[in-house]
């Protein structure tokens, strides 16, 4: 990351902290490392990325229902998905710092440097080395690389690495009551098993026909190695994921819809495509015949947002295996032949998102410093949030202007019309350039101000966030106003 981009970066995470949205998490202990809370603002911002995600999938697509399954699972899940045996990243230890990298993360590093000072060719071949050793499983191939490029410890500076080790990324605990016989249980790492393990439950209770998704938001746990980036990597965070379940063979043009699809979810947020690329996979995860991520320019570089992962019949043929419960749909439908397709264990086409990583998509792009110049010549500065409207945390601030003259009743009068329908805050304290400037911190779309002439008229003065503009609209058009922008 340049220093300019670091210090942006910065900025935010500090403006996340100041405003309420995003907090150390208990941090009158000095904190968790990369674990945190959602202050007021925060909460509000996520639930609505959540719900936006929630409705486009279970109420925009008649195919897809939701569920909310449990965090623990029993601990056969995880053997049968493969995450006691593959869920884990290639390691390699500082023998003088003691510090610990995933290796990808410190050779993207290295080529990050190199890129930074113009040789971004020789970066690229790195890259490029790495991915093909990373795909062949090849530690001793990736521990010459790293040597041979004599890539050093940040900590230490030197180049005394241990050899490369996996490591499992699964935190576990013991249920029952004597903690010797105690099962070891794991805290879920990813949503999806809890939809596979239901998978005729709900497929038998909601009555759906293939092909049809499941969808599901909630915690999942990844003991990271590598956590920093604010909320870009923590050790507990949310997805939001679908599984979506289709006749074997028609995966790819089922993955081919989701790509665009999920896209598509982005774009309609007001977000500019030219932030976004996808990345195919090099090298595929066990489970999967097709892979690819949904990137977005952060302030440190494209990363993943989002994965479309083509997972086979994996996931449910494995827990046919060890459950040795049938996990198979039975197709009533024929083919081109009229031959009827009868029992399957369907294909699976997954669209996986970090609810914590789209909001720090969202507050990253958002966050604007802002110069203006004033009528009298004069400069100011702002910082504005430009949340898209729809998943703003406050959508309208009612500001009277004073605390009197009966301005407070008329204010209150509308916070009663419009907070049935809408988040909205009131507030009379302060001159009213210092509310609208609190207002843009936390990204309020909309500001009404309530005046004298308010009085007179029933006009009131509504303000644009973005561009800062008033203008004098009737009273009882605020709340429509507000609607159509939402
Ligand atoms: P990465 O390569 O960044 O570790 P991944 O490929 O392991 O991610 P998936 O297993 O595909 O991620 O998970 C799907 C999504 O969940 C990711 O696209 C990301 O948005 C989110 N996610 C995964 N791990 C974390 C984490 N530690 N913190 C926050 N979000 C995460």
């Amino acid at each position: 990351m340049s220093t300019t981009a670091d210090n942006q970066f910065q900025q935010i995470i500090s403006h996340a902290k100041e405003y309420g949205f995003v907090f150390p998490s208990s941090e009158i202990y000095d904190g968790l490392s990369a674990v945190y809370d959602y202050g007021p603002y925060g909460s509000e911002l996520k639930k609505n990325i959540r719900d936006y995600w929630w409705k486009s999938m279970t109420q925009m697509h008649e195919n897809i229902v939701g569920i909310d399954a449990a965090i623990f699972m029993h601990p056969t899940t995880w053997k049968a998905s493969g995450h006691v045996d593959n869920f884990s990243d290639p390691m390699i230890d500082n023998k003088d710092s003691k510090k610990r990298y995933r290796v990808d993360h410190l050779i993207e590093q290295f080529a990050d440097k190199l890129s930074e000072s113009g040789k971004e060719e020789q970066a690229k071949e790195i890259l490029h080395q790495m991915d093909a050793l990373l795909a062949a499983e090849n530690f001793q191939g990736l521990l010459e690389l790293i040597q041979n490029n004599k890539i050093a410890c940040s900590v230490s500076g030197t180049c005394n690495w241990t050899d490369i080790r996996q490591f499992n990324l699964m935190f576990d605990t013991k249920m029952g009551s004597v903690s010797d016989d105690a099962d070891t249980i794991y805290l879920r790492p990813e949503t999806a098993q809890g939809i596979f393990v239901n998978f005729l439950n709900v497929q038998k209770t909601a009555r759906m026909k293939i092909p049809f998704g499941i969808a599901q938001t909630g915690k999942a746990f990844r003991n990271e190695i590598v956590a920093r980036q604010f909320i870009f990597r923590m050790r507990e965070f949310e997805q939001m994921e679908m599984q979506f379940f289709v006749r074997p063979g028609t995966q790819m043009k089922w993955y081919e819809y989701w790509k665009e699809e999920r896209m598509k979810w982005h774009l309609s947020l007001g977000l500019p495509a030219e932030k976004y690329r996808f990345h195919n996979h090099v090298k595929l995860a066990h489970y999967a015949d097709a892979a690819l991520d949904i990137e977005f320019e952060f302030p440190f570089g494209f990363k993943e947002v989002e994965g479309i992962h083509s997972r086979t019949d994996y996931d449910l043929r494995r827990h046919q295996e060890f459950s040795k419960k049938k996990m198979q749909y039975f197709d009533a439908d024929t083919d081109e032949q009229g031959k009827p397709y009868g029992n399957y264990i369907p294909y699976v086409v997954e669209t996986s998102i970090g609810l914590d990583r789209m909001f720090l998509l969202v507050l990253s792009h958002a966050y604007q410093e802002e110069k203006l110049t004033k009528e009298d010549g004069s400069t100011d500065e702002r910082v504005v949030l430009k949340i898209p409207p729809k998943i703003a945390p406050v959508k309208l601030a009612i500001l009277p202007l004073t605390k009197k003259d009966g301005l407070p009743e008329i204010a209150r009068a509308l916070m009663d019309t419009c907070k049935p329908y809408f988040k909205c805050f009131y507030e009379e304290k302060d001159a009213i350039g210092k509310r609208y400037r609190r207002q843009d911190a936390i990204g309020t779309p909309f500001c009404v101000t309530i005046d004298h002439q308010t009085k007179e008229d029933n006009t009131v003065t509504i303000r644009h966030r973005d561009s800062m503009q008033q203008e004098r609209v009737k009273l009882e058009d605020v709340k429509s106003i507000v609607m159509q922008a939402l």
